[in-house]
């Protein structure tokens, strides 16, 4: 019987001949990589550094302790080797977060007041630490390796890239992409399963990019906001995770 052979697919075969492949945990998706874990760790921890410099960290010890205990109990039930955890709360008022390879996790102050709770904080570091379980920076790269595309670039790709590449220099020195539809949908779906075994209800997360979808609309439509722009549509997004809870739940102890 013939079947239909979807290109993405051929290209993906192609490319682990002339590389490698991974496969990605918790979702078993195959993966092209052809970036060693300490290579893509170290352009990571590099980027992380110079932003330090340029961002100030929230002086609101409180929240940054708050930010900190969730993001332990999520990087303690994940699949992340050589992970250096650290979670900071930087001062700004833009709704964003992003994490590097090499396990660090940038919180902006600004997502707060639209995280509200835990479980709301749970929902995007879940979602930022996913980024590192699946290795979607990494991915992105050997994309872009074997498509010769960018060629001559000082190459990383790192989540929420505009997070980094805003203002402060990083992400022209590194090129920069954003993720694919696809890769925050996988973040969100494992997002969920580190939630429901580090202790928060996965359901919450739902709820979450329910109160970003009405800030976005009361922003309204022109807003050029990082997390946005670089996120699913809220409704495909929303639609998506509902899908993803009931397997979650199987995880959630209560
Ligand atoms: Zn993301």
């Amino acid at each position: 019987m013939k079947r239909w052979f979807p290109l993405g697919m051929a290209l993906l075969v192609l490319g682990c001949l002339i590389t490698n492949c991974a496969v990605v945990p918790e979702t078993g998706r195959r993966q092209l990589m052809s970036m060693s874990v300490q290579e893509e760790a170290q352009l990571g921890l590099q980027a992380f550094q110079q932003y330090r410099k340029q961002k100030p960290v929230s002086q609101n010890t409180r929240l940054a302790n708050r930010v900190r205990q969730v993001g332990r109990r999520l990087a303690a039930v994940s699949q992340v080797p050589g992970a250096q955890w650290e979670f900071v709360l930087f001062e700004d008022n833009e709704p964003n977060a992003f994490a590097v390879p090499g396990g660090k996790v940038g919180v902006n102050t600004g997502i707060m007041r639209i995280a509200q709770d835990d479980a709301g904080l749970a929902t995007i570091i879940g979602h930022e630490i996913a980024h590192l379980t699946a290795r979607h920076a990494a991915e992105r790269l050997s994309q872009k390796r074997v498509a010769q595309v960018g060629a001559g670039i000082v190459g990383a790709v790192f989540p929420e890239a505009n997070a980094l590449n805003t203002g402060v220099g990083v992400g022209a020195q590194l090129g920069l992409l954003r993720f694919s539809r696809a890769h925050e949908l996988e973040a969100d779906q494992i997002g969920t399963l580190l939630m429901a075994r580090a202790g928060y209800d996965p359901r919450e997360a739902v709820a979450f990019w329910q109160r970003f979808a009405a800030y976005k609309q009361q922003k309204g439509s022109g807003s050029s906001l990082e997390f946005l722009s670089t996120h699913p549509l809220a409704t495909r997004r929303i639609a998506a995770l509902q899908a993803f809870v009931p397997n979650a739940m199987n995880e959630y102890r209560l």
